[in-house]
């Protein structure tokens, strides 16, 4: 998400005649996007507002403008604690940005392309492609109050953006030579519910399945409680929604996942994984684990290690639990697992889904994958398959061109945990 609002505040400020300076020390404008969703996260942005305030003391011309999760609903209060900062504003609120600069320099407002829901904002803030895959949110905020997650109380409540919309922006993207949107939103499974009439995701995917010039279609994150047959039918049956599915388990205790605050217990996301399987057989699924949350014994989490054995995940992100001030954990549970037991916990996990993801990539060796180019690393093209795999290919450099931004097959011949190798078969679309 953060990544999202980054592309589209520098997409603004190019369109407005900015320049990206190589250094903080040469520019005139620094823009901190923030996050805040561990406290090592928000630690770093005191430390790097501090750096900031030194800049601006030596050079007063200098403006500097915060957003992201770290600009809470006491805007006043941040401007008392960091004088330094010329503007702070809420994640997604550009306009406030926009506004502060025509304010500050008379900037001409770039192409029409309107904010969701903010009629005052007559500016693009279309994403400039950097490469043939870009990321659109769709939903800001979330409703559901984890209880050791800080989102809810940074990004707000949920607020979709209307269909139209987004149909309007993929649309622009295309034209502008995207081949693949990722559908961004805290829990991207609610998009619609506060809009009018019954709009779903599922409704969303089948529009933008029908623009021309887009190849692949992904969104995240997912929420297992919310994941249900409609949007498992409209997957299976939409040709460019990609095999692959972003679904935070979190723990394989129903015991931790109530402390949780889930809404969903063990039972029900391995019958949603069942599901999901026998309608779309060659999905291929991620998912979130965090171990040593409050109160987490070692049956519990074992029973995490045996979900995650049994599921035979793609690809596993491991947290270890730290608790975050302003939560529900955070003021209601000791965090009182050892942390060289969570380190242990954590180091276990990785080396189980090491060997899962080396077993489940190897069976593609030998087989012909189709990829999507984005560009060069180490002397190697690399991309992405529909399941969401890095692929690295080596090709001449009469062929370089032809590749960058395309759909190629490509037949993989080494496998690991993290990558595929291969050599070009075909390119799939001219
Ligand atoms: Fe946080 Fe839970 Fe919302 Fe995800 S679903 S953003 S973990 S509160």
């Amino acid at each position: 998400m953060n990544k999202a609002e980054s592309q589209r505040i520098a997409s603004y400020l190019t369109s407005a005649g900015y320049q990206a300076a190589m250094t903080p020390q040469n520019a005139d404008l620094i823009i901190l996007n923030t996050c805040v969703v561990r406290q090592s996260a928000e630690d770093r942005v005191l430390g790097t507002l501090s750096l900031l305030k030194g800049l601006k003391h030596k050079d007063l011309d200098l403006s500097v403008v915060v957003t992201g999760c770290f600009v809470d609903s006491n805007i006043e209060g941040l401007e008392k604690r960091f004088p330094h900062v010329d503007l702070f504003f809420k994640p997604g609120a550009y306009f406030e940005l926009i506004d502060w600069l025509q304010g500050e320099s008379e900037l001409p407002a770039p192409s029409p392309f309107p904010l969701p829901s903010r009629e005052k904002v007559k500016v693009s803030v279309l994403p400039i492609p950097i490469s043939p895959c870009t990321f659109v949110p769709i939903i800001q905020g979330c409703n559901n109050f984890c209880s050791y997650c800080i989102v809810p109380y940074r990004r707000g409540r949920e607020i979709s953006r209307p269909i139209e919309e987004i149909v309007c922006e993929v649309g622009e993207l295309s034209m502008k030579g995207v081949k693949e949107v990722t559908l961004l939103g805290q829990n991207v499974d609610s998009y619609g519910h506060d809009l009018p009439g019954e709009l779903d995701l599922a409704d969303l995917l089948a529009k933008l399945n029908d623009i021309d010039g887009i190849d692949r279609i992904r969104f995240l994150t997912n929420h297992p409680k919310d994941v249900n047959l409609r949007l498992i039918k409209a997957m299976a049956s939409l040709d460019k929604v990609c095999e692959h599915l972003e679904l935070p388990v979190q723990a394989g205790s129903n015991d931790i996942l109530k402390a949780m605050r889930r809404g969903y217990i063990v039972e029900h996301y391995y019958e949603l994984v069942r599901m999901i399987r026998a309608y779309i057989p060659e999905i291929s699924l991620s998912t979130d684990v965090i171990v040593g949350f409050p109160g987490e014994t070692e049956e519990q989490f074992e029973r995490t290690f045996s979900l995650l054995e049994e599921i035979k995940f793609d690809v596993v992100h491991v947290a270890t639990y730290s608790p975050r001030p302003g939560t529900i954990a955070w003021r209601e549970y000791e965090d009182n697992v050892p942390s060289e037991v969570k380190k242990r916990r954590f180091n276990e996990i990785e080396a189980l889904q090491a060997n899962i993801a080396a077993e489940l990539n190897s069976n593609l060796q030998g087989k012909s994958v189709e990829m999507l180019v984005e560009g060069k690393r180490k002397g190697k093209w690399y991309g992405r398959t529909r399941s969401n795999k890095l692929v690295f290919f080596e090709s001449s450099d009469l062929s370089e061109l032809l590749h960058l931004d395309q759909l190629v097959e490509v037949k993989i011949e080494k496998t690991s945990p993290w990558a595929l190798q291969g050599v070009v078969a075909s390119k799939s679309h001219a």
